[in-house]
């Protein structure tokens, strides 16, 4: 195990923070706009494009340490734009690993190039209507004839719904689990509103509704293992919620201390009253702790997956928890800037609720983390 960044993982970092950044200072990237989103998500995949940030975690990169490297090239995303991250994530990381994971060679050459230049955006949707898939079955299905399949089903909330080109759409086919790839612009398929949210108010969120929605049959991914498919999504998921969460402990961190050196009552900076620096010195324990978590989960799910998932459940919880602690805090040391709406900490205190139902929620994890703990004394 060893965690500690090289040179080219840093200049890596560089490189994104210089692009991801500078465009998010430039742009409004937090702002509830649909047709900004779109054009933001476009320029912000374009943009890093230009460096392997896309590909970490779908190709082996010899010079990056796989799922680790992507963990710290994420929090720098995440802390420059959350919302811009969510987008980004969902396109490349989700959308992209279902293809590189499970795609047929001809769904690769057809999708991944564009997908990894930025040239389209990918949305996956995953939960049903009106239930969890952590305890039910899925309810979306297809149904072959000749060529072609129909898919009907309702998928309530979909991160890109508004803005995708391509959409992975997880339901049930013979028997089994599989995802359909569905074009935008295909007869049956209604992309909802833009959903307004709590956080992330950048990203667009919409149902996706299908109704009698033919793909070619060739549009089909049909995992191996099918059984492991919505386990492997949710993992993949859980693990973009701790970069996210990193990201969010950054911003609030950074805001709250630039905040306290600054910011002057009774005649000197508030770091200079002692319950400041406390503050700030739990914050940071809970950031770094977070970032050693979340390194351990993605290095074990490189190196011994079958010890991944549990692992990994247990620092999402933290790095999720955390997140809204730290963003809390810093609220605190802002004092009355920190309720009014727009600052960093109070962005990132709203965007880690999220964190904490996605994925695997907190209540879900706990439950499974408990099943392991006993499964493992047997
Ligand atoms: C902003 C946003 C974006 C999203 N984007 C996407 C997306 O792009 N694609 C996609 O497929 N989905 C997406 N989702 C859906 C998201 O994954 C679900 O909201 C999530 O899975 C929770 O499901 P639910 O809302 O039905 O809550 P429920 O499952 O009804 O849970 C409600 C409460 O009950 C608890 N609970 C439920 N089951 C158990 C259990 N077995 N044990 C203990 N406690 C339990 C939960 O922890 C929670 O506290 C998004 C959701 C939001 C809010």
């Amino acid at each position: 195990m060893n965690y500690d960044f090289s040179d080219k993982e840093f200049t890596l970092f560089v490189e994104i923070e210089a692009l991801i950044g500078n465009f998010a200072k430039q742009t409004d990237s937090e702002k509830n706009d649909p047709a900004l989103s779109e054009k933001n998500t476009r320029k912000a995949l374009a943009l890093l494009s230009q460096t392997p940030y896309l590909k970490l975690g779908l190709e082996n990169l010899p010079d990056y340490n796989g799922l680790v490297t992507l963990m710290g090239a994420m929090e720098v995303v995440a802390a420059a734009s959350p919302s811009l991250f969510l987008s980004i994530e969902t396109s490349a990381r989700i959308f992209g690993r279902i293809l590189s994971a499970w795609g047929s060679d001809d769904q690769k050459a057809k999708l991944l190039p564009a997908l990894l230049n930025g040239q389209i955006v990918g949305a996956v949707g995953l939960s049903e209507d009106t239930m969890n898939v952590e305890n039910d079955p899925l309810t979306t299905t297809g149904t072959a004839h000749h060529n072609q399949v129909t898919i009907s089903g309702h998928k309530q909330y979909v991160i890109n719904g508004p803005v995708a080109d391509w959409f992975a759409v997880a339901g049930r086919m013979d028997g089994k689990n599989v995802l359909f790839l569905v074009k935008k612009g295909t007869e049956g398929l209604t992309i909802g509103e833009k959903a307004a949210t709590l956080g992330y108010e950048g990203a667009t969120i919409s149902k996706i509704l299908l109704e009698n929605c033919a793909i070619p049959a060739d549009q089909v991914i049909s995992p191996k293992n099918d059984n492991d498919l919505l386990a492997t999504l949710r993992l993949w998921e859980n693990q973009i919620l701790m970069g996210a969460s990193l990201g969010l402990m950054k911003r609030a961190f950074e805001t709250a201390k630039t905040y306290a050196k600054s910011h002057r009552t009774g005649g000197r900076p508030i770091i200079a009253y002692q319950e400041v620096g406390f503050k700030l010195s739990e914050m940071l324990t809970l950031f770094q702790t977070s970032q050693l978590f979340a390194y351990r989960a993605a290095w074990t799910a490189d190196t011994e997956p079958k010890d991944a998932e549990s692992l990994t459940l247990c620092a999402k919880v933290f790095c999720t928890e955390s997140a809204e602690q730290v963003a809390s805090q810093a609220m605190k040391i802002l004092g009355g800037s920190g309720f009014l709406s727009g600052n960093p900490a109070e962005g990132a205190f709203r965007c880690a609720k999220y964190g904490q139902i996605a994925g695997t929620s907190t209540e879900i994890s706990r439950v499974k983390i408990g099943d392991f703990a006993l499964g493992s004394m047997k």
